[in-house]
C-alpha cells in the first residue's frame, strides 16, 4: 500500500486536527479514523467520516427525544431484537463513508452494490498510477473443477512461477503503452513533435488489476447487506479482503450491532421449508434420505453441510 510522502503527510495532518462537537463520537473509530488499513497488496481501505453510533439506533427505533439510551443490555438487546426481526430502518440512521483504492475488476464487483453513493477518480481528468495488482502466491490457484465460478488447487513451482511473469509483464507493457500513447509527464509532452492521445482515450489499454480509487458512502443497514454477501467465503478472495477489513472498521464503530450481525447474518442460516421439514423429521428420529427428502442433491448437500453432516 505504498503511500506518496505528501499523501502521509495529508493523513498526519487529518489525524493531527480535532474539532469540539455536540454530536455522537466513537473513540474506537476515532483512533483509526484517516488511517489507510492495508488491502491486497497495494490496496487499501480508510474510514474518512461516520455519523452514529450503535446509540444512533436505538435512539431511531424508540424516535426518542434525547440519547435513547438505557441499559446497556436494553440497548443491545433491542439492536438484537431489531436485527432478528429484519427491522431494517434504524441501521439506516448510521452511515459511514470509505476511501478506498482497489483494482479495476475488484470495483466492477463492488459497483453492483448500487445503494451507495460512490465518487470514482477521473482517469479522463488525471493519469492514472503504475499501480497493478499481482496475486500473492497463495492465492493463485487453478479454475475450481466442481464450481465454474470458483478456484481450486493452488498453483505451485513453474506454473505459478509462469503466471506471475506473465500477469507483470502484461501490466507494465499496457503502461508503458499508456504513458506512450499520453505522450506527457506534469503537463509537459514527452515528444513535442507528437500530439499525445487524450487520457479518456488512452486508459483504455490498461488491464482489470489496474488500481483505481474512489470514495464510497453508504448507511449500516446496506453496508451489512454489502458484507453479508463480500465478506462470505463464496465472494471472490480479492473482495473478501476488502469487506473484511471493513468488517474490523465495523466492530469499532457499532460493537452491539456488528455482534448482533454476527449472530442473525453472517453465521446463521437461512432454510427452505422443504429443508425445515427433513430436520423435524430427523429429529423426530427417522432416517431420512436424499432421495426422500424433496431437496435435489445439491440442496440436500448444502442442508447437510450446514447441519455439520
Ligand atoms: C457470490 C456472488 C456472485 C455473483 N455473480 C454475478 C454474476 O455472475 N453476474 C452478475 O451480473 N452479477 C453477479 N453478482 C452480483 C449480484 O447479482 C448483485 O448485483 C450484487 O451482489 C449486488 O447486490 P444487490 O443488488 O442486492 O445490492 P444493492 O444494489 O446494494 O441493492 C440492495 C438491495 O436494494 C434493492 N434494490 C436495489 N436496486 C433495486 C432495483 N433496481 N430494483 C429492485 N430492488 C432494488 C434490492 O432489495 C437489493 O437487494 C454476484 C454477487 C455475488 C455476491
Amino acid at each position: 500500500m505504498p503511500l506518496t510522502p505528501e499523501q502521509e503527510q495529508e493523513i498526519a495532518a487529518e489525524r493531527g486536527t480535532s474539532r469540539p462537537t455536540r454530536r455522537a463520537t466513537v473513540p474506537a473509530l476515532e483512533e483509526i479514523l484517516y488511517e489507510a488499513l492495508p488491502v491486497l497488496d497495494r490496496g487499501f481501505v480508510r474510514v474518512i467520516d461516520y455519523m452514529g453510533d450503535d446509540g444512533a439506533i436505538v435512539q431511531a427505533a424508540r424516535v426518542s427525544y434525547g440519547r435513547g439510551t438505557r441499559r446497556v443490555s436494553e440497548d443491545r438487546g433491542l439492536i438484537n431484537y431489531l436485527m432478528r426481526h429484519r427491522h431494517t430502518t434504524p441501521f439506516e440512521m448510521c452511515e459511514i463513508k470509505y476511501h478506498v483504492k482497489l483494482p479495476i475488476f475488484v470495483a466492477r464487483q463492488w459497483i453492483r452494490h448500487r445503494t451507495a453513493n460512490v465518487n470514482e477518480y477521473s482517469a479522463r481528468y488525471s493519469i492514472l498510477d503504475n499501480e497493478f495488482y499481482i496475486p500473492a502466491p497463495e492465492h493463485l490457484a487453478a479454475q475450481a473443477t466442481t464450481n465454474r465460478q470458483g478456484r481450486g488447487d493452488i498453483l505451485e513451482g513453474e506454473a505459478a512461477r509462469r503466471v506471475l511473469d506473465l500477469l507483470r509483464e502484461d501490466s507494465e507493457r499496457a503502461y508503458a503503452g499508456y504513458a506512450a500513447m499520453l505522450n506527457e509527464e506534469a503537463g509537459t509532452p514527452l515528444d513535442p513533435a507528437w500530439p499525445g492521445l487524450a487520457r479518456e482515450l488512452a486508459r483504455m489499454n490498461l488491464s482489470l488489476n489496474f488500481y483505481t480509487q474512489w470514495y464510497w458512502k453508504t448507511d449500516l443497514h446496506n453496508l451489512m447487506h454489502f458484507l453479508s454477501l463480500r465478506a462470505d467465503p463464496h465472494a471472490q478472495y480479492e473482495i473478501r479482503a476488502y469487506a473484511e477489513a471493513m468488517l474490523g472498521t465495523m466492530q469499532r464503530w457499532v460493537p452491539s450491532a456488528y455482534a448482533a450481525f454476527l449472530e442473525y447474518r453472517m453465521n446463521a442460516a437461512s432454510i427452505s421449508a422443504t429443508g425445515l421439514k427433513v430436520i423435524q423429521r430427523m429429529l423426530a428420529g427417522e432416517t431420512v434420505e436424499q432421495k426422500d427428502s424433496g431437496l435435489s442433491l445439491r440442496e440436500w448437500r448444502e442442508l447437510m453441510a450446514m447441519l455439520g453432516r
